[in-house]
């Protein structure tokens, strides 16, 4: 009987414990073909920049016996690929790290249980927390707020901590410093390093190309490294030029430049190239040496992001799925037209959000909670819709994240698991935190922001945080509510089916 390691293209962390837990001899499969890339259009980008890291990290070990399972055309499923090489080489114990997705853990179980062979599921070395940690913290609690976990963790690893057990600086959050529209920018905003792609990375593009040519995006603008110590030299950048202005600016959307002052790190972490502990610590180190001169607004806001979101948003997918993706709080249940994977809705933020997503794979948290995933809950877009969309457009897209962000804060479709409110909004916002210009988009906005609280009066009037809309919905001029309640619907006869 022989034992099995996987490694799977998110699972790239040198210290992936299934590297230490086999021995040389044992097979160790480093599977490229992830169903995801094959059920939906995932972005090129996000599927070179995978395979490509994985046949990097696959030079980098000393493993003797490993198998090498390449993207193809027609993929065998991974259920069905294990069968084949354990009919062959007959398998007693397989070791995994815990897989992104619930549907590729459930699959393993299942090729296990059919097959006799057991089991072992390690921890996910790309985060910092276990399921463990979030069950211990949540239990007895009838609401689940990242502020709370935060603090737990904060303490839990003293992150930002002084001497006598309180968060640096008097206040564990500092997020009301880091609101500033771009109106307040003065500085330039420095260009991001040119990552030149090596032969591997050019041959997985020719590949991926050939084998996905349905599939979003272009590879033009592939600026992202496959490497550790490329992930490395990127987080040090972001260190050294980005993070001073990171939290002023978190919430800022500039149409000329998409990624204003953001890490453009979810990719490295989310694949295992960057340890989030390790980016936590160096942050932590800078601040607390003088000669950096780091706003504390900036390192805790960098921080909370990680330690807190990033860790609270995979606590909560694991303890509320599978049932996650069937809810639907809304009831919505419209498709998303071709206008929203050619930016061309006449919405300028959204339509350039939209262009910078397929260009990039990549457009920051504000563009995609505020502008996209607002206007496309606003619009009564399902949310499998919604999810399928975002799954499709972005370099650091994975089911773990995707789930709560979508179900969760982009479209309040899980009726509030982790957040007291829905995240909506009209132009006002959008103005006030950007460079666009007033002009007729507005009234659109305007009219699915008041349209959609209309339709939900009951919800709204309810919640005393947000009955004052109600009241100032009641307080809107009927001329003026009948025009843009007009332009609302006709957007959403054309960007809609
Ligand atoms: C609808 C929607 C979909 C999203 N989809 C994804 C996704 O597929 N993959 C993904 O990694 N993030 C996702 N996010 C969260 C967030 O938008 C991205 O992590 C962030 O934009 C990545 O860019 P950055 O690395 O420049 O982030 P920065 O602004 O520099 O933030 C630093 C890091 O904090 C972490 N982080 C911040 N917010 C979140 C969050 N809400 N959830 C998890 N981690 C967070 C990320 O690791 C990020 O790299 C989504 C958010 C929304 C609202």
């Amino acid at each position: 009987m022989n034992t099995l390691g996987i490694i799977l293209p998110d699972q790239l962390s040198f210290n992936n414990p299934v590297l230490s837990s086999i021995d040389d001899k044992d097979f160790l499969l480093l599977y490229e073909p992830m169903s995801a890339f094959y059920e939906i259009k995932s972005h090129k980008q996000k599927i070179v920049f995978l395979i490509s890291a994985l046949r990097h990290f696959m030079q980098k070990i000393t493993h003797e016996n490993i198998l090498h399972k390449k993207i193809e055309k027609k993929p065998q499923s991974l259920d069905k690929y294990l069968k084949q090489i354990h009919d062959s080489n007959s398998f007693s114990v397989l070791y995994i790290s815990k897989p992104s997705d619930f549907k590729t853990l459930k699959d393993l179980m299942y090729f296990c249980q059919s097959n006799n062979v057991e089991l072992k599921v390690l921890e996910d070395k790309k985060f910092i927390t276990t399921n463990k940690d979030f069950e211990i913290w949540s239990e007895g609690k009838k609401t689940t707020i990242l502020e709370f976990y935060y603090r737990w963790l904060r303490k839990k690893h003293n992150i930002l901590m002084t001497d006598d057990a309180k968060p640096i600086g008097d206040k564990w959050n500092l997020d009301k410093e880091n609101r500033k529209g771009i109106s307040k920018l003065s500085e330039n905003i420095p260009k991001r390093k040119k990552i030149k792609n090596d032969d591997i990375t050019i041959e997985v593009m020719i590949e991926v190309e050939s084998i996905f040519p349905s599939s979003f995006g272009s590879l033009e603008n592939f600026n992202w490294s496959v490497t550790h110590e490329g992930a490395k030299e990127i987080f040090k950048d972001f260190l050294d030029r980005f993070l001073p202005n990171f939290g002023s600016f978190q919430d800022a959307i500039n149409k000329d430049n998409s990624f204003m002052f953001h890490s453009l790190l979810s990719p490295y972490l989310n694949a295992g190239l960057l340890d989030p502990m390790e980016c936590i610590q160096e942050v932590e180190k800078r601040y607390l040496n003088p000669a950096y001169e780091l706003p504390l607004n900036s390192v805790e806001g960098f921080i909370r992001q990680i330690l807190g979101w990033r860790e609270f948003i995979m606590g909560v997918y694991w303890q509320n799925m599978p049932q996650y993706k069937d809810l639907n709080f809304w009831s919505h249940g419209k498709n998303l037209s071709d206008s929203w994977y050619q930016g061309t809705t006449g919405i300028p933020p959204l339509d350039d959000a939209i262009k910078e997503s397929i260009d990039y794979g990549y457009t920051h948290h504000i563009n995609r909670l505020m502008i996209i995933s607002n206007l496309m809950n606003l619009s009564g877009v399902n949310p499998n819709k919604m999810y399928q969309w975002f799954m499709e457009m972005y370099i650091d897209s994975a089911d773990w994240v995707m789930v709560p962000n979508v179900y969760g804060m982009g479209s309040y479709a899980d009726g509030g698991i982790f957040s007291t409110k829905p995240y909506i909004c009209g132009s006002s916002y959008m103005l006030r935190m950007s460079n666009y210009k007033k002009g007729e988009w507005c009234d659109v906005v305007d009219g699915l922001y008041w349209r959609f609280i209309d339709k939900n009066i009951g919800f709204f009037e309810k919640n005393p945080r947000l009955s004052l809309m109600t009241r100032a919905l009641g307080r809107l001029d009927k001329e003026r509510k009948n025009i843009i309640f007009d332009k609302a619907e006709e957007f959403i006869t054309n960007n809609t089916n």
